[in-house]
């Protein structure tokens, strides 16, 4: 990432207009949101010289500093969100291949990420491995100039879309669980690699199944050290962390309030004490929300990597998501799970009510996020750990007996 130094004043006001410029025209209220519209606005983005504020420019970004990236964010709180879908290219991947990847990889990779000429996933959960992804069983076996992948992934959000995956496979089964996992770059459209869409209570397929028989990849696809791929998995999942608990961070918004509100104005439930007293306490948390992402920002522009501090977010976007799901069907009743044709607003709750459930699951669950904060916030005792030392192939884990 760029430096740190502070703009004047002057070139702030230059910056942020350009910025609203550039919103005005690409963000209308009412546009598209689906995966399509974020890969178009991202490349104007690009073309603007705007995206990737702070990655260098020789690796696709525009190589502008933290307080540009600020101001962006500040802007872009005033338009709707258009890049929600590459959330997870932008805000996973490509801080891990900034991080751990080699100058090649960078300059190979990062130019397409940061201009959505090619969409990427994160590829770690099991049938076998999730809470506990050190137990994964996905095969990375060298043979000469590749390593060969066997095993399975579930729960990969967009797989069916993207271009790469960031994948972590166990290269030594004779070492303990954290210790010989390797991170790689896959290429998804690899022969051997079956992707296989997962069907969502909410009617849509965000995420899949995928399925790797003798997928092979290139040697030089190794992310960061052979081995030492559980180290890079906790940066990734840190940097998944910040960016879902700090989402459009850059100012105080209510935004899960605001679609409440709309709600219970267009139903007439707004006079009600018990929805208005909900309400305030949703305004009060959002704001809350907004402060803790305010803050971790402000860490990573004083240089600081991000740290398990950013469960706080993560955690807390989650008890919101809770909160939302109860008073929306306080508000809407049964209109927050069916709507009659037409119905924009019941649509919407029920979208919102449905997809609620996952905000406690993705990126790691409340419990672990509890237990991320206890263990490493906090400074309490740790879990007490059986298995760490154990060679992996001796662990009853995932299918292993
Ligand atoms: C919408 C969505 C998108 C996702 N996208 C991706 C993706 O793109 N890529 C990817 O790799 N994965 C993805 N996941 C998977 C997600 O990371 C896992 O679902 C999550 O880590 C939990 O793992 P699990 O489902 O195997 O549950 P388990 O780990 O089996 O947990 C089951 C229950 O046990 C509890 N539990 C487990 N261990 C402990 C413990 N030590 N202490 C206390 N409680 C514990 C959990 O909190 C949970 O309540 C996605 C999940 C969702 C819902």
């Amino acid at each position: 990432m760029s430096d740190t130094t502070t703009l004047t004043t002057a070139d702030a006001e230059a910056f942020r207009e350009r910025c609203r410029e550039f919103l005005s025209e690409h963000a209308k209220p009412g546009a598209r949101r689906d995966l399509e519209a974020a890969r178009a606005f991202q490349a104007a983005l690009a073309e603007a010289g705007l995206a990737g504020l702070t990655y260098d420019t020789e690796f696709g970004g525009a190589g502008l500093t933290l307080e540009h990236e600020r101001i962006f964010r500040q802007v872009a709180q005033e338009f709707p969100a258009m890049t929600g879908e590459l959330v997870i290219s932008h805000g996973m991947c490509l801080p891990v291949l900034n991080e751990f990847g080699t100058d090649e990889q960078k300059r190979r990779y990062m130019p397409d990420n940061i201009a959505a000429r090619t969409v990427w996933c994160q590829m770690f959960s099991e049938p076998g491995a999730g809470s506990d992804v050190a137990s994964l069983q996905t095969r990375a076996d060298r043979d000469g100039d590749e390593w060969v992948l066997n095993g399975q992934k579930v729960w990969t959000t967009l797989a069916h879309r993207s271009d790469y995956g960031v994948i972590v496979a166990r290269t030594d089964p004779d070492q303990p669980k954290h210790a010989g996992i390797s991170m790689f770059i896959v290429d998804l459209k690899a022969p051997g690699v079956e992707i296989r869409p997962i069907h969502q209570i909410d009617g849509g397929s965000h995420f899949n199944e995928v399925f790797f028989t003798d997928v092979r990849v290139p040697a030089d696809n190794l992310l960061g050290e052979m081995n030492n791929g559980w180290r890079q998995a906790t940066a990734m999942l840190m940097y998944e962390r910040v960016a879902i608990g700090s989402m459009g961070s850059g100012a105080i918004s209510q935004p899960m309030y605001d679609l409440l509100l709309g709600a219970a104005k267009a139903t007439g439930r707004i006079d009600d004490p018990v929805v208005r007293d909900e309400l305030m306490k949703v305004y009060a948390m959002e704001t809350t929300k907004s402060l803790i992402a305010m803050r971790t920002r402000a860490e990573l522009k004083a240089g600081k990597a991000p740290g398990p501090g950013g469960s706080l977010g993560k955690l807390y976007s989650s008890v919101i998501s809770w909160r939302f799901r109860e008073i929306a069907m306080e508000i809407a009743g049964a209109g927050s799970q069916a709507w009659e044709p037409g119905d924009a607003l019941g649509q919407m709750m029920q979208s919102v009510v449905l997809n609620s459930f996952q905000a406690g699951i993705a990126g790691g669950t409340d419990e672990i996020q509890r237990n991320i904060i206890g263990d490493r916030v906090l400074g309490l005792p740790r879990d007490i750990s059986v298995d760490t030392k154990m060679p992996f192939r001796d662990l009853k884990v995932g299918t292993q007996r």
